[in-house]
């Protein structure tokens, strides 16, 4: 059996499509990018090319108009496939930020490129370095003077940065000691980075234990043309929010599509890997942990719907972002653990594709956000419990 979608596969042709682009873009692709500690530029092209990085674009702009869902499944394709869907998650996400909060004219400005894939929209600075999950405490400073903004400040794990023709940037526009709450008095602006790069932005590169290609950066008054302000000064982290929900749940469908990877590659293998003259899979030992896996992926996959569906909706849905995340991260986890005790030894050679994706699924329950933060924000806002920050 071959574990597919439940609740039937939605979005099919979208499904088949992304699966016809993941066949040409085999394993042996995903491994070399980390020999070369490449981007997946072919890859994103062809994905651009065949229009699903524009699936959340209204077609009066150039895209097809779908809801954040399709986007979703794009993305559990590209990882039930053995590929990684962060080389291009942000545009899914972000988009969403321009969409909501964007004016017209930028719109009309980013939009139309972004959806023909002329504009490369995959970068998000929102971590700094020295103040982490504590994201209200950041301290880049953008000081308007005229029609510009003057950007002075540092961001770390800004992933494909590098990569990217237009990044979104959270930014302080009011000191801290001028506001009554920490939420307010952050702006995000759009900065597109041939106006940035060497003009007051440096970046460098963090070697990681993931192909994520991801970047540390330095501004040091760095202009960004006022127009590039999205929706009021101040009201930034209200916007960041709703981006953030969006990037819960494409996150979580990432996981999502990691456990079936982990779950489809483990089952064949425990079903011809025989020792002790019998297939691996009969014993318990194996069986067990890969029929838990199963169980623990279906109830993530319902939660990432449910919150995909009230996102759409326009309704409030940080626990159910927060809780897709949360289950599906931590279910792809567990599934990349009993695959790789599957595969024993094996699962050391690199050519299996185990240990790879061993790495970026532990990965996933740390970033976009940590296990013990979603878990604070049900204990806080969800239990009404006594806040620990
Ligand atoms: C590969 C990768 C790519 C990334 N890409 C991006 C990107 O594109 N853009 C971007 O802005 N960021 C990006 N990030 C950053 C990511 O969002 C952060 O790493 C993540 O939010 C955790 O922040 P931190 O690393 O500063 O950890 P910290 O905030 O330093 O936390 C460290 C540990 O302490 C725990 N902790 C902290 N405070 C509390 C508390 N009050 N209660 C309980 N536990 C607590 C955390 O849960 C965590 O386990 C990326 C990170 C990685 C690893």
């Amino acid at each position: 059996m071959n574990v597919s979608v439940p609740l039937g596969e939605d979005y099919p042709e979208i499904r088949e499509g992304v699966r016809a682009i993941c066949k040409k873009f085999p394993s042996e692709y995903w491994r070399k990018l980390e020999d070369n500690d490449d981007y997946a530029e072919e890859f994103v092209k062809e994905l651009s090319d065949a229009g699903y990085l524009a699936a959340q674009i209204p077609e009066e702009y150039g895209g097809s108009g779908l809801p954040l869902r399709a986007g979703c499944a794009i993305l559990e394709e590209i990882n039930a496939n053995g590929g990684h869907g962060g080389a291009c998650h942000a545009q899914m996400y972000m988009m969403g930020m321009l969409l909501r909060h964007g004016n017209e004219a930028q719109k009309q400005k980013y939009l139309p490129g972004i959806a023909e894939g002329k504009i490369r929209f995959q970068a998000f600075g929102v971590t700094e370095p020295t103040t982490g999950s504590d994201t209200t405490r950041l301290k880049t400073r953008a000081e308007r003077r005229g029609d510009k903004y003057i950007v002075n400040g540092q961001k770390i794990w800004t992933s494909r940065a590098h990569k990217s023709d237009l990044m979104t940037l959270l930014v302080r526009t009011t000191p801290v000691d001028q506001v009554k709450k920490r939420t307010e008095g952050l702006s995000v602006l759009l900065v597109e980075m041939k106006d940035a790069v060497g003009k007051g932005l440096t970046m460098q590169r963090i070697d990681t234990m993931i192909n994520h290609q991801t970047n540390e950066l330095f501004f040091d008054n760095l202009e960004v043309p006022v127009e590039n302000l999205i929706g009021e000064e101040g009201q930034g982290f209200r916007y960041i929010l709703t981006g953030m929900n969006s990037e819960r749940i494409v996150a979580a469908s990432q996981s999502s599509g990691d456990c079936r990877f982990f779950i489809n590659k483990a089952v064949a293998y425990s079903k011809e890997r025989e020792v002790f003259g019998r297939p691996i899979g009969q014993n318990q030992g194996i069986q067990f942990p890969l029929a838990r896996c199963y169980a623990e992926w279906k109830a993530a996959d319902l939660m990432i719907r449910a919150a995909a569906a009230l996102f759409e909706a326009g309704k409030p849905c940080g626990e159910e972002a927060n809780m897709a995340k949360l289950l599906a991260s931590e279910a792809a986890w567990h599934a990349a653990e009993a695959c790789m005790q599957t595969h024993g030894g094996f699962a050391a050679a690199r050519e299996f594709d185990v240990e790879r994706k061993w790495r970026e699924a532990r990965i996933s329950t740390i970033a976009p956000i940590s296990t013990n933060l979603i878990l604070a924000y049900i204990g806080q806002n969800v239990l009404g419990m006594p806040r620990s920050y």
